[in-house]
């Protein structure tokens, strides 16, 4: 053979292209309910056919989408540490317990009376966030932690309304997430830069300088973004209180301190968690998650609605809150992410949860220091759950951290987080999670440090990668703004 006649591995098209007309994929069972006649319906809303339908047969479904999956990466093919997003093993209990047919098979319009175990789980949970948090009251309602923070900052807003406070201001330290801003500008509150300190934490005089009447809130994240935690966090928020305040915390990380510390504890108005982070079902391919909102006290009456509420031995949904927000989400949330949280919670108990977070922050900084030589520390200091390292040295060379990001995909890793926080040029933020173990973590270890041999050694090999991919290097801005959703056949 020779090498004009090589098969290339062709590219998987579209199911649409796969069509062909008169094929059929599923039989649907028999009716088990008397047929009615298709004069009882409004003629309009009939259709004999849907235009462009796929029409294929079972078997190259399967094998349609069992290809497409092996182009993915995911926590259960290898290592995955993007930072921020606790990319954790899921437990395949969690997937059992959400498939029982009483879960599963619950319409969300049954009756109350039909769902008291649903009901009685969603109450449980809140009741364990509740303690996991040191806070007064949960909701379950926001689909995920953007949602989450949306559903604070408008209660924030309303309960200044009430008071008769027109607060415009939101303070927002550099190091957070891209939500933050985003939501306080849609809930209505201009955005106010809290610059970090030397230290990589914000400091009360700096808090200081920026807190007055005009200021609703402070939203901060704990541990921040650079994995560090906060430790004035106290200090700051008597500042933020002491002039009317509220301080809402993004808990994304609640990885890192859950069974450690409680955020209550720590002058914490309001803070969202991530049940799809830190309570297992990672989210890599885009969805669903769960965004509860825990609350003190001051903030419980605008909560969304409707609530379960207990009275005996029955629960039952109450959709008369004078003060709520309103409903933020159809139903009551994404509650399979509810179901296998609480399986989670459950399997875990208080002091497995008190040693996800040990081992999570242990992981953390033993990549950090074992990587210490190779890559360059922006904020040497003992860090929580995730490390944040940058490129500095490898800029030497001409190699970036996009171009290392690239190449441990050769390696067979998921990179991690790059380019964030933005305050930290070239940042590469790893968070192994506590589901690994040291086998994993120092074959990641050896990779980067191969990596950062090649990067000094062999820089245009760094630059090229990946080679291992179907595609190499994409124009990921145009990618995701101008999508080519079709094949064209090359
Ligand atoms: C993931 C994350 C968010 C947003 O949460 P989603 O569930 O993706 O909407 C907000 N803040 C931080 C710090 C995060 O890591």
């Amino acid at each position: 053979m020779d090498k004009n006649s090589k098969i290339e591995n062709p590219a998987e098209p579209l199911i649409f292209e796969r069509s062909s007309a008169g094929r059929v994929g599923v039989e649907p069972p028999c009716l088990d309910v008397p047929d009615i006649d298709d004069a009882s319906f409004p003629q309009g809303l009939l259709r004999s056919d849907i235009e462009g339908f796929p029409e294929i047969g079972e078997p190259e479904t399967v094998r349609h989408f069992t290809r497409l999956s092996q182009l993915n990466f995911g926590v259960d093919t290898g290592f995955y540490p993007l930072g921020s997003c606790t990319m954790k093993y899921n437990p395949k209990i969690n997937e059992t317990t959400a498939a029982l047919a009483g879960f599963a098979g619950l319409h969300p319009y049954q009756d109350e009376s039909l769902s008291q175990g649903a009901l009685e789980l969603i109450s449980e949970l809140e009741e364990y966030l509740v303690e996991i948090t040191g806070m007064d009251a949960v909701t379950l309602q926001p689909a995920a932690g953007a949602q989450g923070e949306l559903c604070g900052m408008l209660m924030i807003a309303e309960y200044f309304k009430e008071k008769g406070e027109t607060r415009k201001k939101v303070l927002i330290p550099d190091t957070a997430h891209g939500t933050n801003p985003a939501t306080c500008h849609l809930a209505g509150f201009d955005v106010v830069r809290v610059q970090t300190g030397q230290g990589g934490v914000i400091t009360p005089a700096c808090v200081e300088g920026l807190m007055d009447e005009d200021v609703a809130a402070l939203m901060l994240t704990n541990p921040n973004t650079l994995g560090l935690f906060e430790e004035n966090i106290k200090e700051i928020a008597d500042i933020i209180h002491a002039k009317g305040g509220i301080v809402y915390c993004d808990g994304a990380n609640l990885n890192a301190v859950m069974g450690l510390m409680k955020l209550g504890d720590m002058g914490i108005d309001v803070v969202q968690l991530n049940l799809h982070k830190t309570f297992s079902t990672p989210h890599g391919g885009g969805g669903p998650g769960s965004g509860p909102l825990a609350v003190k006290g001051i903030l419980e009456p605008y909560l969304p609605v409707p609530r379960v509420v207990k009275k005996g031995d029955k629960y039952s949904l109450d959709y008369n809150k004078g003060k709520s927000i309103g409903r933020l989400k159809a139903f009551y949330g994404h509650f399979s992410i509810m179901v296998r949280a609480y399986t989670y919670i459950r399997r875990m108990g208080p002091v497995g949860l008190r040693s996800v977070s040990e081992l999570a922050i242990l992981n953390a900084n033993y990549i950090k220091e074992r990587l210490r030589e190779d890559f360059h520390l922006p904020y040497d200091r003992t860090c929580m759950h995730e490390c944040v390292l940058s490129d500095k040295f490898q800029n030497e060379y001409d190699v970036t951290t996009l171009d290392m990001a690239k190449r441990l995909i050769d390696y067979g890793y998921h990179p991690p987080t790059i380019y964030f926080p933005l305050i930290v040029h070239g940042a590469m933020m790893i968070e192994p999670t506590e589901t690994e173990d040291l086998l994993t973590i120092d074959s990641f270890i050896d990779a980067m440090r191969s990596i950062a041999r090649e990067a000094r050694e062999t820089p245009a090999l760094v630059k090229g990668a990946p080679y291992s991919t179907k595609t190499s290097r994409v124009d990921e801005t145009r990618a995701a703004r101008t999508p080519i959703l079709r094949w064209i056949e090359q």
